[in-house]
Protein backbone atom coordinates (compact mmCIF):
# COMPACT_ATOMS: atom_id res chain seq x y z
CA UNK A 1 0.00 0.00 0.00
CA UNK A 2 1.66 3.09 -0.83
CA UNK A 3 1.49 6.28 1.70
CA UNK A 4 -1.47 8.90 1.89
CA UNK A 5 -0.68 12.28 2.84
CA UNK A 6 -2.17 13.39 5.64
CA UNK A 7 -1.84 16.49 8.03
CA UNK A 8 -0.62 14.48 10.95
CA UNK A 9 2.32 13.36 8.24
CA UNK A 10 2.91 17.17 7.67
CA UNK A 11 3.23 18.02 11.06
CA UNK A 12 6.23 15.04 11.59
CA UNK A 13 7.36 16.68 8.10
CA UNK A 14 8.64 19.74 9.99
CA UNK A 15 10.08 17.76 13.07
CA UNK A 16 12.25 15.66 10.23
CA UNK A 17 13.76 18.66 8.79
CA UNK A 18 14.36 20.18 11.89
CA UNK A 19 18.03 20.91 12.43
CA UNK A 20 19.53 17.73 14.29
CA UNK A 21 19.82 19.73 17.60
CA UNK A 22 15.34 19.12 17.84
CA UNK A 23 14.12 15.68 18.64
CA UNK A 24 12.59 14.04 16.07
CA UNK A 25 9.24 12.48 16.99
CA UNK A 26 9.42 9.33 19.03
CA UNK A 27 6.17 8.01 17.30
CA UNK A 28 8.05 6.34 14.57
CA UNK A 29 5.14 5.16 12.36
CA UNK A 30 3.99 9.31 12.15
CA UNK A 31 7.96 9.88 11.50
CA UNK A 32 7.94 7.65 8.46
CA UNK A 33 4.65 8.71 7.25
CA UNK A 34 5.97 12.54 6.55
CA UNK A 35 9.03 10.95 4.12
CA UNK A 36 7.74 12.60 1.16
CA UNK A 37 8.08 11.52 -2.42
CA UNK A 38 8.57 8.08 -3.89
CA UNK A 39 8.44 6.12 -0.66
CA UNK A 40 5.66 4.29 0.93
CA UNK A 41 4.83 2.29 3.92
CA UNK A 42 3.53 -0.89 5.12
CA UNK A 43 2.01 -1.10 8.83
CA UNK A 44 0.33 -3.94 10.34
CA UNK A 45 -2.90 -2.28 8.97
CA UNK A 46 -1.79 -2.75 5.82
CA UNK A 47 -3.45 -5.63 3.13
CA UNK A 48 -0.55 -6.50 2.51
CA UNK A 49 1.13 -6.45 5.54
CA UNK A 50 1.58 -10.60 6.00
CA UNK A 51 2.72 -10.92 2.84
CA UNK A 52 5.47 -8.20 3.57
CA UNK A 53 6.84 -9.49 6.73
CA UNK A 54 6.99 -13.53 5.35
CA UNK A 55 10.54 -13.81 4.49
CA UNK A 56 11.56 -16.30 1.49
CA UNK A 57 11.68 -19.45 4.20
CA UNK A 58 8.62 -20.00 5.50
CA UNK A 59 10.02 -20.87 8.83
CA UNK A 60 10.12 -17.55 10.11
CA UNK A 61 6.79 -15.49 10.42
CA UNK A 62 8.16 -12.39 12.44
CA UNK A 63 6.03 -9.55 12.95
CA UNK A 64 7.68 -6.30 11.75
CA UNK A 65 6.68 -2.21 13.96
CA UNK A 66 6.53 -1.36 9.65
CA UNK A 67 7.81 -2.41 6.33
CA UNK A 68 9.42 1.09 4.58
CA UNK A 69 10.21 1.05 0.95
CA UNK A 70 12.81 4.44 0.54
CA UNK A 71 13.02 5.14 -3.45
CA UNK A 72 16.36 7.58 -2.38
CA UNK A 73 19.48 7.35 -0.05
CA UNK A 74 17.75 10.54 1.71
CA UNK A 75 14.68 8.33 2.09
CA UNK A 76 16.99 5.63 3.77
CA UNK A 77 18.38 8.46 6.14
CA UNK A 78 15.50 10.17 7.24
CA UNK A 79 13.79 6.43 8.14
CA UNK A 80 17.19 5.35 10.18
CA UNK A 81 16.94 8.44 12.11
CA UNK A 82 13.21 7.79 12.78
CA UNK A 83 13.29 3.98 13.96
CA UNK A 84 16.39 5.30 15.94
CA UNK A 85 14.34 7.89 17.90
CA UNK A 86 12.25 5.26 18.77
CA UNK A 87 14.94 2.89 19.77
CA UNK A 88 13.71 0.33 16.99
CA UNK A 89 15.90 -2.30 15.44
CA UNK A 90 16.42 -1.72 11.95
CA UNK A 91 16.72 -4.37 9.38
CA UNK A 92 17.55 -3.68 5.64
CA UNK A 93 16.44 -6.32 3.31
CA UNK A 94 17.59 -7.15 -0.75
CA UNK A 95 16.70 -10.26 -1.55
CA UNK A 96 15.22 -11.48 1.52
CA UNK A 97 17.02 -14.67 1.49
CA UNK A 98 18.65 -14.64 4.78
CA UNK A 99 18.39 -18.87 6.07
CA UNK A 100 16.96 -17.19 9.67
CA UNK A 101 14.76 -14.23 8.36
CA UNK A 102 16.95 -11.65 9.25
CA UNK A 103 15.91 -9.34 6.73
CA UNK A 104 13.00 -9.06 8.94
CA UNK A 105 14.70 -8.57 11.94
CA UNK A 106 14.67 -12.21 13.51
CA UNK A 107 12.39 -11.15 15.80
CA UNK A 108 9.14 -8.79 16.42
CA UNK A 109 9.00 -4.76 16.37
CA UNK A 110 11.58 -4.10 13.66
CA UNK A 111 11.64 -1.66 11.46
CA UNK A 112 12.38 -3.35 7.37
CA UNK A 113 13.58 -0.92 5.18
CA UNK A 114 13.60 -2.72 2.19
CA UNK A 115 15.37 -1.67 -1.11
CA UNK A 116 13.05 -3.15 -4.03
CA UNK A 117 13.36 0.48 -5.68
CA UNK A 118 17.07 0.32 -5.70
CA UNK A 119 17.37 -1.57 -8.80
CA UNK A 120 19.25 0.90 -10.77
CA UNK A 121 22.12 -0.88 -13.12
CA UNK A 122 24.96 0.33 -15.26
CA UNK A 123 28.25 -0.33 -16.44
CA UNK A 124 31.58 1.61 -17.02
CA UNK A 125 32.83 0.07 -20.55
CA UNK A 126 36.31 1.34 -19.42
CA UNK A 127 37.01 0.08 -16.21
CA UNK A 128 34.48 -2.66 -15.72
CA UNK A 129 32.71 -1.63 -12.93
CA UNK A 130 28.70 -2.36 -12.63
CA UNK A 131 26.62 -0.19 -10.20
CA UNK A 132 24.20 -2.24 -8.94
CA UNK A 133 21.57 -1.01 -6.73
CA UNK A 134 21.20 -2.59 -2.94
CA UNK A 135 17.64 -4.12 -4.11
CA UNK A 136 18.77 -6.10 -7.48
CA UNK A 137 18.42 -9.81 -7.75
CA UNK A 138 21.27 -12.02 -8.81
CA UNK A 139 19.22 -13.23 -12.09
CA UNK A 140 18.26 -9.61 -13.27
CA UNK A 141 21.81 -8.39 -12.54
CA UNK A 142 23.18 -10.95 -14.41
CA UNK A 143 21.00 -10.69 -17.67
CA UNK A 144 21.38 -6.64 -17.44
CA UNK A 145 25.32 -7.66 -17.51
CA UNK A 146 25.16 -9.74 -20.02
CA UNK A 147 22.69 -7.49 -22.12
CA UNK A 148 24.68 -4.65 -21.41
CA UNK A 149 28.16 -6.21 -23.33
CA UNK A 150 28.18 -9.56 -21.97
CA UNK A 151 29.70 -9.13 -19.00
CA UNK A 152 29.55 -11.48 -15.84
CA UNK A 153 30.26 -10.66 -12.06
CA UNK A 154 31.58 -13.57 -9.66
CA UNK A 155 28.77 -14.47 -7.43
CA UNK A 156 25.98 -17.26 -6.63
CA UNK A 157 24.10 -19.45 -8.74
CA UNK A 158 20.44 -18.72 -6.94
CA UNK A 159 19.04 -16.08 -9.07
CA UNK A 160 16.50 -14.68 -6.21
CA UNK A 161 18.93 -13.90 -4.09
CA UNK A 162 19.32 -10.57 -3.03
CA UNK A 163 23.05 -8.43 -4.05
CA UNK A 164 23.05 -7.17 -0.73
CA UNK A 165 23.05 -9.84 1.87
CA UNK A 166 24.87 -11.50 -0.95
CA UNK A 167 27.80 -9.47 -1.54
CA UNK A 168 27.98 -8.31 2.26
CA UNK A 169 28.76 -11.84 3.37
CA UNK A 170 30.88 -13.15 0.52
CA UNK A 171 28.97 -14.39 -2.33
CA UNK A 172 29.98 -17.87 -3.50
CA UNK A 173 30.19 -18.95 -7.01
CA UNK A 174 30.26 -20.61 -10.43
CA UNK A 175 33.22 -18.16 -11.43
CA UNK A 176 34.63 -17.86 -7.64
CA UNK A 177 38.38 -19.81 -8.44
CA UNK A 178 38.74 -17.03 -10.65
CA UNK A 179 37.61 -14.00 -9.72
CA UNK A 180 37.69 -14.52 -5.85
CA UNK A 181 34.15 -14.04 -3.57
CA UNK A 182 32.16 -11.26 -4.72
CA UNK A 183 32.74 -9.09 -1.38
CA UNK A 184 36.30 -8.72 -2.65
CA UNK A 185 35.24 -7.51 -5.89
CA UNK A 186 33.37 -4.45 -4.44
CA UNK A 187 35.44 -1.37 -5.99
CA UNK A 188 33.18 0.89 -3.57
CA UNK A 189 29.60 1.18 -1.68
CA UNK A 190 26.97 3.58 -0.93
CA UNK A 191 25.87 3.44 2.56
CA UNK A 192 23.90 4.91 5.25
CA UNK A 193 25.03 4.48 8.56
CA UNK A 194 23.65 3.80 11.69
CA UNK A 195 23.40 7.88 12.41
CA UNK A 196 21.59 8.44 9.08
CA UNK A 197 24.91 9.99 7.03
CA UNK A 198 25.21 9.10 4.13
CA UNK A 199 28.84 7.77 2.96
CA UNK A 200 30.63 6.05 0.32
CA UNK A 201 33.16 3.38 1.78
CA UNK A 202 36.27 2.89 -0.38
CA UNK A 203 39.94 1.76 -0.10
CA UNK A 204 40.60 5.40 0.52
CA UNK A 205 36.83 6.45 2.13
CA UNK A 206 35.27 5.39 5.28
CA UNK A 207 38.23 2.63 5.21
CA UNK A 208 36.98 0.93 8.56
CA UNK A 209 33.16 0.64 6.98
CA UNK A 210 34.76 -0.44 3.91
CA UNK A 211 36.57 -3.36 5.59
CA UNK A 212 33.94 -4.41 7.64
CA UNK A 213 30.95 -4.07 5.28
CA UNK A 214 33.22 -6.86 3.05
CA UNK A 215 32.36 -10.24 5.31
CA UNK A 216 30.48 -8.96 7.93
CA UNK A 217 28.11 -6.17 6.24
CA UNK A 218 24.53 -8.02 6.29
CA UNK A 219 22.50 -5.63 8.69
CA UNK A 220 25.06 -4.50 11.06
CA UNK A 221 26.84 -1.34 9.85
CA UNK A 222 24.15 0.15 8.18
CA UNK A 223 22.15 -0.22 4.77
CA UNK A 224 24.33 -0.28 2.01
CA UNK A 225 22.20 1.08 -1.05
CA UNK A 226 24.36 1.19 -4.32
CA UNK A 227 27.82 -1.42 -4.61
CA UNK A 228 30.02 -0.58 -7.27
CA UNK A 229 31.67 -4.07 -8.23
CA UNK A 230 34.29 -5.41 -10.90
CA UNK A 231 32.71 -7.26 -13.68
CA UNK A 232 34.98 -9.29 -15.77
CA UNK A 233 34.15 -10.61 -19.66
CA UNK A 234 34.03 -14.39 -19.86
CA UNK A 235 35.71 -15.63 -22.96
CA UNK A 236 33.21 -16.39 -25.66
CA UNK A 237 33.05 -19.93 -25.34
CA UNK A 238 31.97 -21.45 -21.43
CA UNK A 239 31.27 -25.17 -21.03
CA UNK A 240 29.03 -26.49 -18.12
CA UNK A 241 29.36 -30.37 -16.71
CA UNK A 242 26.93 -32.52 -14.33
CA UNK A 243 29.31 -35.72 -13.85
CA UNK A 244 27.38 -38.57 -11.44
CA UNK A 245 28.55 -40.81 -9.12
CA UNK A 246 26.97 -43.39 -7.05
CA UNK A 247 26.98 -41.66 -3.78
CA UNK A 248 28.08 -45.71 -2.41
CA UNK A 249 31.45 -44.02 -3.65
CA UNK A 250 31.65 -41.06 -1.42
CA UNK A 251 34.44 -41.55 0.50
CA UNK A 252 36.98 -42.18 -2.71
CA UNK A 253 35.08 -38.82 -4.49
CA UNK A 254 35.28 -36.70 -1.44
CA UNK A 255 38.67 -37.22 -1.05
CA UNK A 256 39.65 -36.80 -4.60
CA UNK A 257 37.71 -34.05 -5.00
CA UNK A 258 39.26 -32.12 -2.40
CA UNK A 259 42.46 -32.57 -3.12
CA UNK A 260 41.75 -31.65 -7.04
CA UNK A 261 41.26 -28.26 -5.86
CA UNK A 262 44.68 -27.32 -5.12
CA UNK A 263 46.06 -28.13 -8.97
CA UNK A 264 43.14 -27.72 -10.69
CA UNK A 265 42.76 -24.95 -13.10
CA UNK A 266 41.20 -21.51 -11.53
CA UNK A 267 39.02 -21.15 -14.94
CA UNK A 268 37.37 -24.08 -13.50
CA UNK A 269 34.94 -24.23 -10.64
CA UNK A 270 33.05 -26.67 -9.14
CA UNK A 271 30.23 -27.54 -7.08
CA UNK A 272 29.29 -30.98 -5.62
CA UNK A 273 25.66 -32.07 -4.56
CA UNK A 274 24.84 -34.69 -2.66
CA UNK A 275 21.08 -36.36 -1.52
CA UNK A 276 19.09 -38.39 -0.37
CA UNK A 277 18.40 -40.40 -3.86
CA UNK A 278 22.11 -41.61 -3.82
CA UNK A 279 23.36 -39.61 -5.89
CA UNK A 280 26.69 -37.36 -5.92
CA UNK A 281 26.62 -34.80 -8.62
CA UNK A 282 29.89 -32.76 -10.06
CA UNK A 283 28.62 -29.64 -11.69
CA UNK A 284 31.29 -28.19 -13.24
CA UNK A 285 31.84 -24.36 -14.89
CA UNK A 286 34.86 -24.10 -17.23
CA UNK A 287 35.81 -20.99 -18.69
CA UNK A 288 36.90 -22.61 -22.18
CA UNK A 289 35.89 -24.67 -24.78
CA UNK A 290 34.97 -28.20 -23.85
CA UNK A 291 37.80 -29.59 -25.15
CA UNK A 292 39.94 -27.60 -22.74
CA UNK A 293 37.65 -28.60 -19.91
CA UNK A 294 37.65 -31.81 -20.78
CA UNK A 295 41.62 -31.71 -19.76
CA UNK A 296 41.40 -29.53 -16.45
CA UNK A 297 38.86 -32.38 -15.14
CA UNK A 298 41.01 -35.07 -16.07
CA UNK A 299 42.79 -35.12 -13.21
CA UNK A 300 39.85 -35.78 -11.03
CA UNK A 301 38.44 -38.59 -13.09
CA UNK A 302 41.48 -40.41 -12.61
CA UNK A 303 41.30 -40.24 -8.96
CA UNK A 304 37.42 -40.99 -9.11
CA UNK A 305 36.49 -43.48 -11.75
CA UNK A 306 34.63 -42.65 -14.74
CA UNK A 307 31.27 -41.23 -13.81
CA UNK A 308 28.10 -43.72 -14.14
CA UNK A 309 26.98 -40.45 -16.53
CA UNK A 310 27.54 -37.33 -17.36
CA UNK A 311 26.20 -33.97 -19.84
CA UNK A 312 28.57 -31.53 -21.17
CA UNK A 313 28.18 -28.52 -22.86
CA UNK A 314 29.34 -25.56 -24.65
CA UNK A 315 27.90 -22.51 -24.96
CA UNK A 316 28.17 -18.91 -23.59
CA UNK A 317 28.97 -17.71 -20.18
CA UNK A 318 24.86 -16.76 -19.62
CA UNK A 319 23.87 -20.32 -20.83
CA UNK A 320 25.66 -22.15 -17.67
CA UNK A 321 24.46 -19.65 -15.28
CA UNK A 322 21.40 -20.43 -16.40
CA UNK A 323 21.51 -24.28 -16.58
CA UNK A 324 22.97 -23.90 -12.80
CA UNK A 325 20.10 -21.55 -11.12
CA UNK A 326 18.04 -24.71 -11.56
CA UNK A 327 14.64 -22.35 -12.29
CA UNK A 328 11.35 -23.52 -13.32
CA UNK A 329 11.43 -21.48 -16.42
CA UNK A 330 14.89 -19.97 -18.13
CA UNK A 331 14.54 -16.80 -17.71
CA UNK A 332 17.51 -15.36 -15.73
CA UNK A 333 15.36 -11.46 -16.36
CA UNK A 334 12.02 -13.26 -14.18
CA UNK A 335 13.40 -15.77 -12.66
CA UNK A 336 10.62 -18.40 -11.68
CA UNK A 337 12.99 -20.19 -8.60
CA UNK A 338 10.33 -22.66 -7.36
CA UNK A 339 7.54 -21.89 -4.65
CA UNK A 340 8.45 -20.81 -1.28
CA UNK A 341 9.21 -24.06 1.14
CA UNK A 342 10.38 -24.89 5.00
CA UNK A 343 14.15 -24.65 4.90
CA UNK A 344 16.66 -25.46 7.22
CA UNK A 345 20.10 -24.41 5.91
CA UNK A 346 23.92 -24.50 8.00
CA UNK A 347 27.18 -24.58 6.64
CA UNK A 348 30.76 -25.95 7.80
CA UNK A 349 34.18 -24.42 6.04
CA UNK A 350 37.10 -27.10 6.34
CA UNK A 351 40.86 -26.09 5.39
CA UNK A 352 41.61 -29.78 5.18
CA UNK A 353 40.09 -32.65 3.15
CA UNK A 354 37.25 -33.83 5.25
CA UNK A 355 38.60 -37.15 7.61
CA UNK A 356 37.04 -40.65 7.53
CA UNK A 357 34.57 -39.72 10.33
CA UNK A 358 33.08 -36.81 9.07
CA UNK A 359 32.79 -38.77 5.56
CA UNK A 360 31.09 -41.69 6.82
CA UNK A 361 28.52 -39.31 9.30
CA UNK A 362 27.33 -37.96 5.93
CA UNK A 363 26.92 -41.06 4.18
CA UNK A 364 25.06 -42.25 7.31
CA UNK A 365 22.45 -39.40 7.30
CA UNK A 366 22.18 -39.07 3.64
CA UNK A 367 21.04 -42.91 3.82
CA UNK A 368 18.60 -42.18 6.74
CA UNK A 369 16.48 -39.47 5.81
CA UNK A 370 13.80 -38.62 7.90
CA UNK A 371 9.59 -38.86 7.22
CA UNK A 372 8.23 -36.19 5.86
CA UNK A 373 11.09 -34.07 3.68
CA UNK A 374 11.03 -32.92 0.27
CA UNK A 375 15.00 -32.73 -0.16
CA UNK A 376 18.01 -33.03 2.32
CA UNK A 377 21.14 -32.61 0.41
CA UNK A 378 24.85 -31.30 1.12
CA UNK A 379 26.37 -28.46 -1.20
CA UNK A 380 30.13 -29.11 -1.40
CA UNK A 381 32.05 -26.00 -3.00
CA UNK A 382 35.57 -26.12 -4.23
CA UNK A 383 37.23 -23.29 -3.34
CA UNK A 384 41.07 -22.07 -3.63
CA UNK A 385 42.24 -20.48 -6.75
CA UNK A 386 41.49 -16.45 -6.43
CA UNK A 387 39.09 -16.59 -3.65
CA UNK A 388 42.92 -17.13 -1.61
CA UNK A 389 44.43 -14.37 -3.39
CA UNK A 390 41.85 -10.73 -2.36
CA UNK A 391 44.01 -7.97 -3.81
CA UNK A 392 43.04 -6.47 -0.18
CA UNK A 393 42.21 -7.28 3.49
CA UNK A 394 38.89 -7.58 4.59
CA UNK A 395 36.09 -9.01 7.34
CA UNK A 396 35.89 -12.13 5.05
CA UNK A 397 38.23 -14.60 6.97
CA UNK A 398 37.43 -17.78 4.75
CA UNK A 399 40.35 -17.21 2.12
CA UNK A 400 42.67 -20.81 2.35
CA UNK A 401 39.55 -22.99 3.02
CA UNK A 402 39.87 -26.62 0.75
CA UNK A 403 36.10 -26.73 0.87
CA UNK A 404 32.77 -25.32 2.00
CA UNK A 405 29.77 -27.37 2.86
CA UNK A 406 26.13 -26.71 3.25
CA UNK A 407 23.45 -28.67 4.84
CA UNK A 408 20.47 -27.95 3.57
CA UNK A 409 16.80 -29.67 4.45
CA UNK A 410 13.40 -28.88 2.94
CA UNK A 411 9.76 -29.81 3.60
CA UNK A 412 7.05 -28.74 1.83
CA UNK A 413 4.27 -29.13 4.12
CA UNK A 414 1.31 -28.49 2.74
CA UNK A 415 -1.40 -26.94 4.85
CA UNK A 416 0.46 -25.03 7.02
CA UNK A 417 0.95 -21.87 7.39
CA UNK A 418 4.44 -19.72 7.71
CA UNK A 419 5.56 -19.16 11.19
CA UNK A 420 4.58 -23.19 11.68
CA UNK A 421 7.55 -24.98 12.22
CA UNK A 422 5.97 -28.56 11.56
CA UNK A 423 8.35 -31.40 10.36
CA UNK A 424 9.57 -32.25 13.49
CA UNK A 425 11.68 -35.07 12.21
CA UNK A 426 13.17 -33.09 9.54
CA UNK A 427 14.40 -30.37 12.18
CA UNK A 428 15.71 -32.96 14.64
CA UNK A 429 17.50 -35.41 11.45
CA UNK A 430 19.13 -31.35 10.45
CA UNK A 431 20.42 -31.01 13.67
CA UNK A 432 21.46 -33.85 14.75
CA UNK A 433 23.62 -34.29 11.37
CA UNK A 434 25.15 -31.01 11.98
CA UNK A 435 25.93 -31.32 15.92
CA UNK A 436 27.46 -35.57 14.88
CA UNK A 437 29.63 -32.93 12.00
CA UNK A 438 30.78 -30.29 14.70
CA UNK A 439 31.88 -33.68 17.12
CA UNK A 440 33.78 -34.20 14.22
CA UNK A 441 35.46 -31.61 12.99
CA UNK A 442 39.43 -31.67 12.90
CA UNK A 443 40.81 -31.31 16.56
CA UNK A 444 42.48 -28.67 17.21
CA UNK A 445 41.33 -26.60 14.45
CA UNK A 446 39.15 -23.25 15.41
CA UNK A 447 35.61 -24.01 13.64
CA UNK A 448 34.72 -22.36 10.45
CA UNK A 449 31.70 -21.23 9.02
CA UNK A 450 30.28 -19.66 6.46
CA UNK A 451 27.88 -16.09 7.70
CA UNK A 452 25.81 -16.35 4.56
CA UNK A 453 24.18 -19.12 5.55
CA UNK A 454 23.69 -18.46 9.08
CA UNK A 455 22.24 -20.43 11.68
CA UNK A 456 21.47 -19.58 15.26
CA UNK A 457 22.10 -23.56 15.87
CA UNK A 458 25.61 -22.83 16.13
CA UNK A 459 27.66 -22.43 19.28
CA UNK A 460 30.00 -19.49 19.24
CA UNK A 461 29.02 -18.39 15.43
CA UNK A 462 31.04 -14.57 15.97
CA UNK A 463 33.94 -16.97 16.22
CA UNK A 464 33.16 -19.53 13.34
CA UNK A 465 31.81 -16.48 11.17
CA UNK A 466 34.77 -13.61 11.63
CA UNK A 467 37.44 -15.12 13.67
CA UNK A 468 40.24 -13.29 13.57
CA UNK A 469 38.51 -9.96 12.40
CA UNK A 470 35.94 -10.07 15.55
CA UNK A 471 38.06 -7.74 17.49
CA UNK A 472 38.00 -4.86 15.40
CA UNK A 473 34.57 -5.65 13.83
CA UNK A 474 33.57 -4.79 17.62
CA UNK A 475 35.49 -1.71 17.76
CA UNK A 476 34.02 -0.77 14.63
CA UNK A 477 29.96 -1.41 15.28
CA UNK A 478 31.07 0.48 18.61
CA UNK A 479 32.17 3.59 16.50
CA UNK A 480 29.19 3.71 14.03
CA UNK A 481 26.44 2.04 15.74
CA UNK A 482 27.23 2.79 19.32
CA UNK A 483 22.87 2.24 20.20
CA UNK A 484 23.38 -0.59 18.80
CA UNK A 485 20.28 -0.07 16.22
CA UNK A 486 21.39 -2.22 13.45
CA UNK A 487 20.42 -5.62 15.81
CA UNK A 488 19.35 -8.67 15.23
CA UNK A 489 19.91 -12.27 16.98
CA UNK A 490 22.96 -13.19 15.39
CA UNK A 491 24.64 -9.08 14.59
CA UNK A 492 27.79 -8.23 15.38
CA UNK A 493 28.07 -6.64 19.52
CA UNK A 494 29.28 -4.04 20.48
CA UNK A 495 31.33 -6.14 23.09
C1 LIG B 1 17.98 -20.55 -2.21
C2 LIG B 1 19.29 -19.95 -1.78
C3 LIG B 1 20.41 -20.09 -2.60
C4 LIG B 1 21.64 -19.53 -2.21
N1 LIG B 1 22.73 -19.68 -3.03
C5 LIG B 1 23.92 -19.15 -2.65
C6 LIG B 1 25.10 -19.29 -3.47
O1 LIG B 1 25.07 -19.88 -4.54
N2 LIG B 1 26.27 -18.77 -3.01
C7 LIG B 1 26.34 -18.09 -1.82
O2 LIG B 1 27.42 -17.61 -1.48
N3 LIG B 1 25.24 -17.92 -1.05
C8 LIG B 1 24.05 -18.43 -1.43
N4 LIG B 1 22.96 -18.28 -0.63
C9 LIG B 1 23.09 -17.54 0.63
C10 LIG B 1 22.89 -16.05 0.40
O3 LIG B 1 24.08 -15.51 -0.12
C11 LIG B 1 22.54 -15.36 1.74
O4 LIG B 1 21.37 -15.93 2.28
C12 LIG B 1 22.39 -13.86 1.56
O5 LIG B 1 22.51 -13.24 2.81
C13 LIG B 1 21.06 -13.51 0.95
O6 LIG B 1 21.02 -12.17 0.59
P1 LIG B 1 19.60 -11.47 0.40
O7 LIG B 1 19.86 -10.06 0.12
O8 LIG B 1 18.77 -12.27 -0.53
O9 LIG B 1 18.95 -11.69 1.84
P2 LIG B 1 18.34 -10.71 2.91
O10 LIG B 1 17.54 -11.64 3.77
O11 LIG B 1 17.65 -9.56 2.31
O12 LIG B 1 19.61 -10.20 3.70
C14 LIG B 1 20.49 -11.03 4.41
C15 LIG B 1 21.14 -10.23 5.55
O13 LIG B 1 21.82 -9.11 5.02
C16 LIG B 1 21.23 -7.89 5.44
N5 LIG B 1 21.16 -7.00 4.27
C17 LIG B 1 20.52 -7.25 3.10
N6 LIG B 1 20.70 -6.23 2.25
C18 LIG B 1 21.46 -5.34 2.88
C19 LIG B 1 21.97 -4.06 2.51
N7 LIG B 1 21.73 -3.55 1.30
N8 LIG B 1 22.71 -3.36 3.42
C20 LIG B 1 22.98 -3.88 4.64
N9 LIG B 1 22.52 -5.09 5.04
C21 LIG B 1 21.77 -5.81 4.16
C22 LIG B 1 19.88 -8.27 6.00
O14 LIG B 1 19.42 -7.36 6.99
C23 LIG B 1 20.14 -9.66 6.53
O15 LIG B 1 20.73 -9.60 7.82
C24 LIG B 1 21.73 -18.83 -0.99
C25 LIG B 1 20.60 -18.70 -0.17
C26 LIG B 1 19.39 -19.25 -0.55
C27 LIG B 1 18.18 -19.11 0.35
Amino acid sequence: MHFQWTSLALVAAAALQATTSQALPTNMISCLQAIKGKSYLITPSSSNYTKESLTENYLFNYKPQAIFHPATNNDVSAAIKCASAANVAIAPRSGGHSFEGYSAGGQDGSLIIDLNQFNQFSIDKKTNIATIGGGNRLGPTYAKLWANGQYLIPAGTCPTVGIGGHALGGGVGMTSRKYGVLSDNIVSMTVVDPSGAIKTASATENTDLYWALRGAGGGSFGVVTEFRIQAYKPPSKVTSMTLDFPLSKYSTILDAYAAFGATASEDLMAEMNLDTSGNMQVQVVYLGSKADANKAVAPLLKATGKPKSSDIREGKWIDAAVRFAWMQNSDLANPKAGDSNYAKGRSLVYRQALNKKEKDIIYKYLTAPPKGISAAYLIVDLWGGKINRPASESAFVHHGAVIGIEFVTEWGDAGTKPGKKACGPCQTWSLNFYKEMLAAYTKGQPIQAYQNYIDKDLPNSMDAYYGKALPRLKTIKKSVDPNNVFRFPQSIPLN
